[in-house]
C-alpha cells in the first residue's frame, strides 16, 4: 500500500477533491481566518517507519485551533494525572456543536468532554504555569519536542484576534468558574486558550504528531517517548468519539481513523501501525469540518481499507 501512494497520487487526488473546496466556507467568525484561501490544499503522510510523502500547498502555515485540544489535554494529563483531569472533564461525545453553553447547565455542570470548547477551556485552564505565557510557552516546548522542530511559535494576529471577539468562549468560562471547574482570571485563562489555538505548523509537522500518536507516544525518528502510551490511547480514543465535533459518529462510518479538525480548515489523523495523515484545505462545512480534508481521509481510508472498525 505504501509504495501506492506516491507524490503524483495524492497530487491527482488532491486535484479531484479541488472542486469541494467551494461546497463549503472559510471560517469568519475569527477575523484573521476568514483570509485563508480556499485553494490552498495540502496533504502529508509521515509513516511510523519514517518515511513521508506529501503534496500541494506543503509550506502553507495554518493555526491548529481544535487540533491543539488533544495536544493541550496530552500535557495536562502529564501535568496533573487523569483522576484530576477526568474528575473536571468528562469523557462523552455530545453531539453538540464545539462552542455550545447548553449541557453546562446539566448536573454535574462539567464539560462533557475535552475535545469542546468548554473541556479544552478547561484544560488548558489546568495545564502547569503560573501566568498564560508559561503555560502557553510549556505548551509550545512540547510541540518543539512532539515535531522536532523549535521553530514552532503561535501567530500573534490570529490570537489577538480571536481574544478580541472569543465572548461565547468567554462565557463558558464564566460558567465554569461559578461552578468551580476553573478557578482565577477567566481573561488570563483565554488569554493562554486563543495563543494555544493559533499555534502555527504545516501539514509535514502536523503528520509527524499524528505519527508519534500512532507510535505509542514515542519519537518516530529517536524512538524516544514523549508521551505515556495510556495518554497516547486516550488522546487516540477522544479523536474517534469527539474529534469531528458533531460530525464524529459519520466519519466513524465514512473514513474510521481517530482524527481531530480544527476551524483553520486543518485535520490530524493517527493510524496505529500506519502513522500520522494531516489535511490543510481551509474551506469548512456546517459543523466546522473541513470539506476537502473529509473528502480526502475518506478517499484514501476506502481505497487502502484504513479503518479501524
Ligand atoms: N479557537 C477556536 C474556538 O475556540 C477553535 C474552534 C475549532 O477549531 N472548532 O472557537
Amino acid at each position: 500500500m505504501k509504495k501506492d501512494i506516491t507524490t503524483e497520487i495524492l497530487e491527482e487526488w488532491l486535484n479531484n477533491v479541488r472542486p469541494y473546496a467551494y461546497d463549503g466556507q472559510v471560517a469568519n467568525y475569527i477575523p484573521a481566518l476568514s483570509r485563508q484561501d480556499p485553494e490552498n490544499l495540502a496533504v502529508a503522510i509521515h509513516y511510523i517507519d519514517g518515511d513521508s510523502v506529501e503534496a500541494g500547498e506543503t509550506e502553507a502555515m495554518f493555526t491548529l485551533q481544535s487540533i491543539s485540544k488533544v495536544l493541550s489535554l496530552a500535557l495536562a494529563l502529564m501535568d496533573n494525572g487523569e483522576d484530576y483531569v477526568f474528575e473536571r472533564v468528562g469523557m462523552e461525545p455530545t453531539g453538540d456543536p464545539f462552542h455550545s453553553i447548553y449541557r453546562l447547565e446539566r448536573t454535574p455542570s462539567k464539560p462533557l468532554n475535552p475535545m469542546i470548547n468548554a473541556g479544552a477551556l478547561a484544560v488548558t485552564h489546568m495545564i502547569h504555569g503560573d501566568t498564560p505565557d508559561e503555560k502557553v510557552g510549556r505548551l509550545l516546548s512540547f510541540i518543539h519536542e512532539l515535531t522536532d522542530d523549535h521553530s514552532i511559535r503561535y501567530n500573534e494576529e490570529v490570537a489577538s484576534n480571536e481574544f478580541e471577539t472569543a465572548f461565547l468562549n468567554r462565557s463558558l468560562l464564566f460558567y465554569m468558574k461559578q461552578h468551580r471547574i476553573v478557578t482565577g482570571s477567566v481573561e488570563e485563562t483565554l488569554d493562554a486558550y486563543t495563543k494555544q489555538c493559533a499555534i502555527e505548523l504545516n501539514v509535514c509537522q502536523l503528520a509527524r504528531i499524528g505519527a508519534l500518536l500512532a507510535n505509542e507516544g514515542r519519537d518516530i525518528a529517536s524512538g524516544r517517548r514523549i508521551i505515556p502510551k495510556h495518554l497516547a490511547r486516550i488522546c487516540k480514543t477522544f479523536m474517534v468519539t469527539c474529534g469531528m465535533y458533531d460530525a464524529s459518529g459519520s466519519f466513524a462510518i465514512k473514513v474510521g481513523i481517530p482524527a481531530k479538525s480544527g476551524v483553520s480548515g486543518s485535520v490530524l489523523a493517527s493510524l496505529n501501525g500506519f502513522g500520522g495523515i494531516a489535511v490543510y484545505g481551509p474551506s469548512l462545512d456546517d459543523k466546522g469540518n473541513s470539506v476537502v480534508g473529509l473528502k480526502l481521509l475518506e478517499l484514501l481510508s476506502n481505497r487502502y481499507d484504513l479503518s479501524i472498525f
